[in-house]
């Protein structure tokens, strides 16, 4: 089976897997590299890692229009309920097994803020999603930093897409440190060159980590499949 990783720029991604359309962290709005707009994307399932206005983003809007139902944390869950949106909450640590395959959250080292309208009440911690579907592993790290939780990941991710922006995240040193406990075949960079403040060369996180694994530089609107 082939599983088909949209690139939609900073850290969204939809994917084609597992029978399904899903849709990770939908900043799509306001997002500088967005190359699909928040009315025409499609989803069965949106993935949330945290509730930063750069990730849970347009999540609210989509779930609304399509009926998608959110995955996310289950802070993250009671505000998008509250919005009326079909929800599956769960928390770091938890696993589930899903039509599409299975989601287990990971760890991060992050904020905590749920940004959104009428969401002041609700904070919550920030996830790394862990997906396998169609026999493959990914790994979204979310916004974090570099830990040593991240050895735990290895042997059960074939694709870690990991930020290299630096300021707020893991920079190219550290996300390259990340790929040695991970030990992933594919290593995707993203969270980066959005805005002056995460400006990198992902040329230069190549060199770091190849040929220890593959580095996949995707341009926003680029396809990969594996
Ligand atoms: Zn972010």
């Amino acid at each position: 089976m082939t599983v088909e990783l949209k690139y939609y720029g900073h850290a969204c991604f939809g994917i084609e897997g597992g029978g399904a359309t899903l849709l990770i962290d939908p900043f799509l709005t306001d997002n500088p590299q967005a190359t699909i707009s928040a009315d025409e994307v499609e989803a069965d399932y949106i993935l949330v890692s945290h509730g930063h206005g750069d990730h849970l983003g347009d999540a609210v809007a989509i779930a609304q229009r399509t009926g998608a139902t959110i995955v996310a944390n289950f802070e993250i869950c009671n505000y998008c309920e509250a919005q009326g949106c079909e929800v599956h909450p769960m928390h770091i640590g938890g696993g589930w097994d899903f039509p599409f395959g299975r989601v287990k959250m990971t760890p991060a080292l992050h904020g905590g803020q749920v940004a959104g309208k009428g969401a002041g009440g609700y904070t919550t911690v920030p996830a790394g999603l862990l997906l396998t579907l169609d026999g493959c592993g990914i790994y979204h790290a979310g916004d974090t930093a570099l830990t040593t939780d991240m050895t735990l990941l290895e042997g059960q991710v074939d694709v870690a897409l990991l930020p290299i922006g630096d300021n707020f995240t893991m920079g190219p040193e550290d996300a390259a440190r990340a790929v040695d406990m991970i030990k992933p075949r594919v290593v995707i960079p993203i969270h980066y060159d959005t805005w002056p403040l995460i400006g990198q060369d992902p040329e230069s996180f190549r060199a770091r980590v190849e040929p220890r694994a593959e580095v996949v530089v995707l341009k926003p609107g680029d396809v990969y499949e594996f």
